[in-house]
């Protein structure tokens, strides 16, 4: 019989420190990170397993570091668990990615609107900053990290906006997006956003809401029109699948 998986993870040792639980939350964002980062940079594919013995192993952490970084991970659609099967990186289909994408566009609209109500000429100039460095990073390193600093962007301009409810909600949109352009944007394809964001932080600092919220669409709707669905599972063709076209 083995224990069961609450009772493993409650078993903390008896003395527990600040400093053991700040080794915790290293641990757990390291291999977050590594398995995000696996998804964004084309080597971990949809369906790839992930046993958790093994992720113990090449992180050297214990099981209930894996699990609960797995149920995040589950939790932001980045992995689906399968009951007795464990964790792959999960297969987001065409309908997702529909669903996913409008939500994200209805969210980033009030976003948008609220930062041009309350974004301080301090808080624009920090902005324009900071999509500055993105964008240089984002050519340095080229591919690895783009997506990630894409989409900081987007997440500074939620930050702006100044409602924490919104912005939460949205933090888990885009890193479900981050998943699916990941997988289906076909590499080597990042395009550079760096326009488009620019735009809108000049409609940000005009006070243009309505300019603003319409660039933030048509921005969120071309990403959109990137992700090649065609290459989603259980959409192949027969010819695709044997690599014949
Ligand atoms: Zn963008
Ligand atoms: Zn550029």
């Amino acid at each position: 019989m083995t224990p069961k998986p609450a009772l493993k993870a409650a078993a903390k040792p008896r003395n527990e420190t600040v400093q053991d639980t700040a080794a915790a939350q290293d641990a757990d964002a390291r291999l977050y990170q590594a398995i995000f980062d696996g998804v964004l940079n084309h080597r971990l594919t949809p369906g790839t397993k992930l046993p958790e013995p093994e992720l113990c192993q090449l992180f050297g952490v214990g099981r209930a570091v894996v699990r609960r970084v797995l149920e995040k991970l589950a939790y932001d659609g980045i992995v689906a668990l399968r009951p007795n099967k464990g964790a792959v990186i999960a297969e987001p289909t065409a309908e997702e990615t529909r669903e996913i994408f409008e939500a994200r566009r209805s969210m980033e609209r009030v976003l948008v609107e609220l930062a041009v109500q309350r974004a301080t000429a301090h808080d624009i100039k920090a902005l324009r900053r900071q999509l500055a460095d993105e964008h240089e990073a984002m050519h340095r390193f080229d591919q690895p990290s783009w997506a990630r600093l894409a989409s900081d962007f987007h997440l500074r301009i939620a930050a702006l906006g100044g409602n924490s409810i919104l912005q939460r909600y949205l933090t888990e949109l885009v890193s479900r997006c981050s998943l699916i352009v990941g997988v289906y944007e076909p590499p080597g394809h990042a395009p550079c956003e760096h326009e488009e964001h620019a735009a809108i932080v000049d409609c940000i600092e005009a006070r243009d809401a309505a300019g603003a919220v319409t660039r933030m669409e048509a921005h969120l709707r071309e990403l959109e029109e990137r992700i090649e669905t065609s290459r989603m599972l259980g959409e192949k063709s027969l010819g695709q699948l044997l690599g014949m076209s």
